[in-house]
């Protein structure tokens, strides 16, 4: 059944992590799982979370919407991890706990004000672009600092940190290289008065590299919920094994 596939899924992503962060020196506990369920069914959500999983990443608005009426009924920590177009705004303000791929000045604005104002501010980590390729979002390293002292200064943000999408590398010692330059970035723009306490870093296939070099959260999508099942369709449906 694919409720216990998902489940044994998750009980081997946490035993990776787990097995990283004792490699790495690094306390138990320090790294949150985040479960990426793009294109994937609310109901592979619900058994994600019957197996114990909060967090839950989406990409698509539109898609992540539908699938939150669905899922009312359960206590998801929502984390938006696509990008951002400005005309989304405010549901993404309205609908998700955090947001990882801030990089624009303008939509941090919108963000900011177009947060409900009953909604703790919105947790925001600034996507870096480590690898200069145009096609990758993100700002560049130099753009970090302003960035950031542009989210102290919105009242509807909580900046927590940085996030990074590298292109993939097939050894760690190659995967391990972006995730330190992340590290030394946050280390060298950490304040007492705003920590940057979170490194939004790894993937299914790179998470070991990622929380060697400091990870607290990790995004994994493919090894929690197998391939995702309407890559091949055209975006918009979500899959219709749910329905
Ligand atoms: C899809 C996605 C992931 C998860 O990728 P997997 O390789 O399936 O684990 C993580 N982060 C972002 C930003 C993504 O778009």
């Amino acid at each position: 059944m694919i409720e216990d596939q998902i489940a044994s899924n998750l009980s081997q992503v946490r035993a990776r992590i787990q097995a990283a962060t004792e490699r790495a020196g690094r306390p138990a506990g320090g790294v949150a799982l985040i479960a990426v369920s793009k294109k994937q069914p609310a109901s592979a959500i619900r058994a994600a979370y019957a197996a114990g999983q909060r967090a839950f990443g989406e990409s698509y608005l539109q898609e992540a919407l539908d699938k939150m009426a669905g899922l009312a009924d359960l206590d998801i920590e929502w984390h938006f991890i696509g990008r951002i177009q400005a005309n989304k705004t405010r549901q993404i303000a309205a609908h998700f706990d955090w947001v990882h791929g801030l990089s624009d000045p303008a939509h941090a604005h919108r963000l900011s004000e177009q947060r409900p104002a009953e909604a703790p501010p919105l947790a925001v980590c600034i996507q870096v672009n480590l690898s200069g390729e145009a096609s990758k979002g993100g700002v560049a390293p130099s753009e970090t600092a302003g960035l950031l002292s542009l989210c102290d200064a919105l009242p509807g943000l909580r900046p927590r940190g940085l996030m990074t999408l590298p292109a993939p590398a097939d050894d760690e010692a190659s995967q391990r290289l972006p995730f330190q330059a992340l590290r030394a970035l946050r280390d060298r723009l950490a304040t007492p008065e705003r920590p940057l306490d979170c490194l939004s870093m790894g993937m299914s296939d790179d998470l070991e590299a990622a929380i060697l070099e400091g990870a607290t959260q990790v995004r994994i999508g493919t090894a929690v919920f197998g391939a995702r099942p309407y890559n091949r369709g055209q975006a918009g449906a979500i899959a219709t094994a749910d329905h």
